[in-house]
């Protein structure tokens, strides 16, 4: 049987494959490796695209959470608002730091509930980290305004979120800083690791300049420790080239996700809901289900690959078992473990795929196999 991938890099590579070869033997032709013209070209091109003043290239979208919230000088003792359902990355980044997580549940769009915000803010609150989970810009609007009132910093992750926009604003360019992954997979990826942090505040900018680069601004003054985390000229010209796609791709996504919105109908499966006023990009299409194990074994009975994101929460996952946190603490986020599937969505995505995925869809009936 011929199986509907849940995503292919290579089918994304050959769309675009002459203009990708060009880029890396250019680069490799180049003798430049590291801190060079491409992602200089790549930073201020991505900037002008998020509609913000600097970018800064890291190795990982992780890296560019741990340093902004370094940069931002929050670490031990410091509270972070963090969702309850983000991928694991998302709450790293506040630990590495020494910093420690505090999580917000969901609202029906996935993205961290506004509404719950303010009641987990202490005197040690530093920032909230809105997660764009899925493509979907959380509530912008409401978080800013209660940040605002307490004085406390946003950190936008960014990392399934490239290009996606809530009031004509696109994620990243909402708060302190913005954090982008550029891993493969995502919206706009790389040919291995990269990621990247945004922000309108260059002082800010300056400082996470610094700390990727060992903490220097001149050659071997260290002013600061910092680390090595320096996205490579190879990575930077391979972003060059998907940024310039990066809307095609984003609009094919989206008109995956309108086609599954609107034909998939079977009452045993509840569909992703769109905010008003955003634009969503949807790098992952999640429906939930209440046999959402039966689901998956369908599909791929029926040669449909499936993913889960993600089938445990960060306060259930072994490595925050010193957070003391268990089973029914918060309920909203262990229920989306449960329950979502995520259905195959991709740029390159073929027509025939996207049929197979909604017949075989609505074709279960809710038993197990
Ligand atoms: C992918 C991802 C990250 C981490 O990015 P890496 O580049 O893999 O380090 C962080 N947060 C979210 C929500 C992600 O999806």
């Amino acid at each position: 049987m011929e199986y509907v991938e849940f995503t292919s890099l290579r089918r994304s590579f050959e769309l675009y494959k002459n203009e990708y070869e060009h880029a890396l033997l250019g680069t490799a032709r180049s003798g430049w490796y590291i801190l060079g013209q491409e992602l200089a070209e790549f930073e201020s091109e991505f900037a002008s695209y998020i509609g913000v003043k600097n970018c800064i290239g890291v190795n990982s979208g992780l890296d560019a959470i741990v340093l902004s919230v370094r940069a931002l000088g929050i670490g031990r003792g410091d509270e972070v608002i963090v969702p309850s359902n983000t991928y694991i990355a998302t709450v790293i980044g506040i630990t590495e730091n020494g910093a420690v997580p505090v999580f917000a549940e969901p609202d029906e769009y996935f993205g961290v509930d506004a509404s719950g915000i303010e009641a987990l803010i202490t005197e040690r609150t530093r920032a909230v980290m809105p997660v764009h989970l899925y493509g979907q810009v959380c509530s912008m609007g409401a978080i800013t305004e209660v940040a605002g009132r307490y004085g406390i910093k946003i950190i936008e992750d960014c990392a399934q979120a490239h290009g996606a926009s809530f009031g004509g604003l696109k994620a990243g360019a909402f708060g302190d800083a913005g954090c982008f992954s550029f891993y493969p997979t995502k919206p706009l990826g790389a040919f291995g690791d990269a990621g990247c942090v945004v922000t309108n505040d260059d002082s800010l900018a300056e400082t996470i300049r610094m700390l990727r680069n060992y903490g220097s601004k001149k050659k071997y003054c260290h002013n600061i420790c910092g680390v090595n985390s320096r996205m490579d000229e190879l990575q930077a010209a391979v972003l060059r080239v998907g940024l310039e796609h990066l809307e095609d791709g984003n609009l094919r996504r989206r008109s995956i996700a309108h086609r599954y919105l609107k034909e998939i109908d079977n009452s045993l499966i509840t569909l992703p809901k769109e905010r008003k006023g955003a634009e969503h990009v949807y790098h992952i299409f999640a429906v939930l289900c209440e046999e959402r194990d039966a689901l998956q074994r369908h599909l791929l009975d029926s040669g449909i690959r499936t993913q889960i994101h993600y089938p445990i929460p960060p306060h259930l996952s072994e490595c925050y078992s010193f957070l003391g946190y268990v089973r029914g603490d918060f309920p909203a986020a262990e229920r989306l473990a449960d329950e979502l599937l995520s259905l195959p969505i991709y740029s390159a995505m073929p027509e025939q795929d996207v049929d197979r995925v909604i017949r075989a869809v609505n074709d279960f009936d809710g038993r197990p196999q």
